[in-house]
């Protein structure tokens, strides 16, 4: 198997995973690497954005109808030739999540040997990792890098400081922290300073655009649709760093009356 980066983007939900990474996605695709993006969020909208706005089935919609199910049936080539692929979700009140993504991603790599041919597989998971089935891509060492996203609000970043205990406790380094912007105030020195204090960086800074917004509705990357704008740049950048990092910790976290007094 070729050299090969795995990474998950943990988050708190709705902070902007998927978005950020389809961008991120788009931008190495346009550098030219081989780009497998796997969303593993119940709203499956990883993917929807590389692929003009359409929806794909899901592996466990398709393993649940008892399909015989083919590469052709679950992956889906997308802007600049990334392959999209939605795990789906649980059943509302008996499924679980994390079961959920290790039987779709094993029937993948069952049906799709051309994943191994990737340079770059993004896992777009979803939750908070406060469970251990959110983790289950790490634990089956699927994934080799994180990465957290967070705002300078008070919530994702506990959220942020959550996973870094999780992350911890499962021996998993940390490569970095993206600040996706609210526009708070002092947002950027305050997710610095937090990166810095759990002991990692602020990989990007990914500044509260409108435009992402209209591209999304419409169904494109801001890659895609809006190329020449100041955000595509920084989701260059922000791929870039992620195709060249080398640099991963165990993270620290904070306690909670630090997390408060950063914030405040
Ligand atoms: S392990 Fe996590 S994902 Fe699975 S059912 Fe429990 S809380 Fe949900």
């Amino acid at each position: 198997m070729k050299d090969q980066k795995r990474i998950a983007i943990y988050g708190k939900g709705g902070i902007g995973k998927s978005s950020t990474a389809s961008n991120v996605a788009a931008a190495c695709a346009d550098e030219g690497y081989k780009v497998m993006i796997i969303g593993c969020d119940p709203k499956s909208d990883s993917s929807i954005t590389l692929l003009g706005g359409k929806r794909i089935p899901t592996i466990l919609d398709l393993l649940k109808q008892h399909l015989d199910v083919n590469e052709k049936d679950i992956v889906f080539e997308g802007y600049g030739g990334v392959k999209c692929v939605e795990v789906g979700g649980p059943e509302p009140g008996i499924g679980c999540a994390g079961r959920g993504i290790i039987v779709a991603i094993q029937k993948l790599q069952k049906v799709c040997p051309s994943m191994n041919d990737m340079d770059l597989i993004i896992y777009d998971v979803p939750g908070d990792i406060v469970c251990g089935g959110f983790v289950a891509p790490i634990r089956k060492g699927l994934v080799t890098e994180a990465y957290i996203l967070t705002s300078g609000e008070y919530m994702p970043l506990y959220a942020a400081n959550n996973i870094c205990k999780g992350l911890a406790k499962i021996d998993t380094p940390l490569s970095g922290i993206i600040c996706n912007s609210r526009s708070v105030t002092r947002e950027e020195e305050i997710v610095r300073k937090f990166s810095e204090e759990i002991g990692s960086r602020l990989v990007a800074f990914i500044p509260k655009e409108q435009v992402v917004q209209d591209c999304e509705r419409d169904g494109f990357s801001v890659l895609e649709k809006a190329p020449k704008s100041d955000i595509a740049q920084v989701y260059r950048d922000l791929a870039k760093s992620i195709m060249f990092n080398d640099q991963s910790i165990l993270p620290g976290s904070l306690d909670d009356e630090r997390l408060r007094e950063l914030t405040r």
